[in-house]
C-alpha cells in the first residue's frame, strides 16, 4: 500500500512502497541518490544497483528528472554526515530494493525548483501544470483550500447555509458588461454568466433562507487590465433580520478568525483589531482614495491592515451618459433618515454600503438592501432605467418584493485577493489555479478560440467577418 513522502519518519525500520517524481539525481560510482517528490514531501532515495533485481538496476540507468517512479524499500536513519537538519526528511533516506519507472518525462520547459519569478509569466501560464509541480505554487494551492475549507466550516457554524445558484441566468449586473451564452433550444435568446448571485441571493432571503453562503464565482465582462479575471471567486453571504452593523460583525469576525487560523502558514498578522471604521468622506480627506492602505511608515508585508469604509453616497453623478449611477449597486438601501432626497438630492444620501479594504486593495463592498418594490423602482428610475424595461429586466425581483421580502443585507469578499494577500503574493493569477491573462486568454486551452461552421449553424450564429 502506498505511503506519503511526509508519513516516512514514522516509518523507520519498515519496508515501504512510495510513488512520486524524480526532482534531482546524483550519482557518486556505485551508487546514486534521487530525490523523490509527492505532493507532501521530498525523499532521499538511495539506489545501488548491486543490491537490487535486474529489472530495477536496469530501469535506474535511465532515470532523469520528472520521471514518475514507484519505489519500494526501507526507511533508514542517515549516516551521521548525511543528515541535513535545514530539509524536512533530512534524517532519513529510502534505501530502494525495487524501482520501478511508472512513465518517462521530456525535458521541462523551464525550471521548477525556484521560486519561479524569473521565468516569462507567459510561459509559466501555458505549461501551468508544470508550473504547479514547484513548491510555491503547491503552497499557495493548499493555502487557498485552507481559506476556503474555513470559511465553509465557520459559515456552517454560524448557521449559514451553502446554496448554489444558476450560470446561466439573465442580466446580474454589477456595473460590467455580460457574458452571454446562446441558447440553440431557443433560437435568438441568450443566457447571462451571473456577474455575481446578487438577485438569486435575495430572492433566497424572500424565500426564507435567512443566511445563506456560497463559494460563487463572478463572471464578468470588463475592460483588460493586469491584474484582472474575467472570472472570479466570491465569499458570498446574505442575511435576514438585520442591520448593517450585524453584516459587518459577522464578516469581521471570520476574517479575524481566518487570519489566525492561517497565521502558522502565512505568518501575516492583523493590524488591529477591533478593524478600524472610516467614514467614505474622512477616507477621502485623508488618503485622497477609497482603497486606503492604513498601514503607516514603511509597509510591512506582514501586516494586514483590513479596515471599513462606510457611509458611502448612494449614487453618484455620471456626466457623460447625464444620469446618477450607484455607487455599489442598484440594490443597496439608503441609510435610515435620508430616503427624503431621494426627490431633491440624491447626491446627499447616504447609503447603507460598507467596504472592506486591506493594505490598498478593496477586499469587497456589502450592504443592506431594499426590500420595497416602491423603492426599487425609484432607485431604478433614478439611475435611467425606464419603468417598462426595469420590469422587463428585473420584473421576477420586483414582483417577490411584494411577496413579504424580509429587510436583509450581505457582502462578498473576494476570495482570490484575500488568498494573494494571505500567500504574499503580489498577482492574483498566482493563486489561481488556472489563471487568464489580464486580457482574458487562457494560454494553456488556447482559449478562447473559434467554433466549426456546424456549431454556429445549430445555434443560428453567423460571424461577421471583415
Ligand atoms: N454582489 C456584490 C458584489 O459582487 C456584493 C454584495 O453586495 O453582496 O460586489
Amino acid at each position: 500500500m502506498r505511503i506519503q513522502i511526509s508519513d516516512l519518519n514514522k516509518k523507520i525500520g519498515c519496508e515501504v512502497e512510495i510513488f512520486g517524481w524524480v526532482n534531482t539525481r546524483r550519482d557518486m560510482g556505485n551508487i546514486s541518490f534521487i530525490d523523490l517528490r509527492d505532493i507532501t514531501a521530498n525523499i532521499q532515495v538511495v539506489l545501488i544497483s548491486k543490491e537490487m533485481d535486474e529489472q530495477s538496476a536496469e530501469a535506474i540507468k535511465k532515470l532523469r528528472p520528472e520521471y514518475v517512479l514507484k519505489v519500494v524499500g526501507e526507511i533508514k536513519k542517515r549516516q551521521e554526515k548525511q543528515i541535513n537538519i535545514k530539509v524536512f526528511n533530512g534524517e532519513i533516506e529510502i534505501v530502494a530494493k525495487k524501482v520501478e519507472i511508472l512513465n518517462e518525462s521530456k525535458t521541462l520547459p523551464f525550471d521548477i525548483s525556484t521560486d519561479g519569478y524569473e521565468i516569462k509569466e507567459e510561459v509559466r501560464m501555458k505549461y501551468r501544470y508544470l508550473d504547479l509541480r514547484r513548491s510555491r505554487a503547491k503552497k499557495n494551492l493548499i493555502l487557498r483550500h485552507k481559506l476556503i475549507k474555513f470559511i465553509r466550516d465557520f459559515m456552517d457554524e454560524k448557521g449559514f447555509m451553502e446554496i448554489e445558484t444558476p450560470l446561466f441566468t439573465k442580466t446580474t449586473p454589477e456595473g460590467a458588461r455580460d457574458y452571454i451564452v446562446p441558447s440553440r433550444l431557443h433560437p435568438g435568446k441568450f443566457y447571462a454568466l451571473p456577474q455575481s448571485p446578487q438577485q438569486y441571493k435575495e430572492l433566497l432571503m424572500i424565500a426564507g433562507m435567512e443566511k445563506y453562503f456560497q463559494i460563487a464565482r463572478a463572471i464578468r465582462d470588463e475592460d483588460p487590465r493586469a491584474d484582472r479575471q474575467p472570472e472570479h471567486t466570491q465569499w458570498d453571504f446574505e442575511m435576514s433580520f438585520v442591520e448593517r452593523d450585524d453584516v459587518m460583525n459577522i464578516l469581521e469576525e471570520g476574517i479575524i478568525k481566518l487570519t489566525k487560523y492561517l497565521e502558522p502558514m502565512t505568518e501575516k498578522k492583523l493590524l488591529v483589531e477591533p478593524l478600524p471604521r472610516l467614514t467614505y468622506r474622512e477616507t477621502m480627506a485623508k488618503y485622497g482614495t477609497d482603497k486606503p492602505d492604513i498601514r503607516s511608515g514603511p509597509k510591512d508585508p506582514n501586516v494586514l491592515a483590513f479596515a471599513w469604509i462606510i457611509d458611502f453616497p448612494l449614487v453618484e453623478w455620471k456626466k457623460e451618459e447625464n444620469r446618477w449611477d450607484p455607487v455599489h449597486h442598484m440594490f443597496v438601501m439608503p441609510k435610515p433618515g435620508y430616503k427624503n432626497l431621494l426627490d431633491t438630492d440624491p447626491g446627499k444620501i447616504i447609503s447603507t454600503q460598507f467596504d472592506l479594504v486591506c493594505n490598498g486593495y478593496e477586499i469587497c463592498s456589502g450592504s443592506i438592501r431594499i426590500n420595497q418594490r416602491q423603492l426599487q423602482e425609484k432607485i431604478m428610475g433614478l439611475i435611467g432605467l425606464n419603468l417598462e424595461k426595469a420590469r422587463q429586466q428585473f420584473g421576477h425581483l420586483l414582483e417577490a418584493l411584494e411577496f413579504g421580502a424580509p429587510p436583509h443585507g450581505g457582502a462578498a469578499p473576494g476570495i482570490d485577493r484575500l488568498a494573494m494577500l494571505y500567500a504574499g503574493e503580489s498577482n492574483i493569477r498566482e493563486v489561481i489555479a488556472f489563471s487568464k491573462t489580464g486580457d482574458g486568454r487562457d494560454l494553456m486551452m488556447d482559449a478562447p478560440s473559434e467554433v466549426d461552421e456546424k456549431q454556429l449553424k445549430e445555434l443560428n450564429i453567423k460571424i461577421a467577418r471583415e
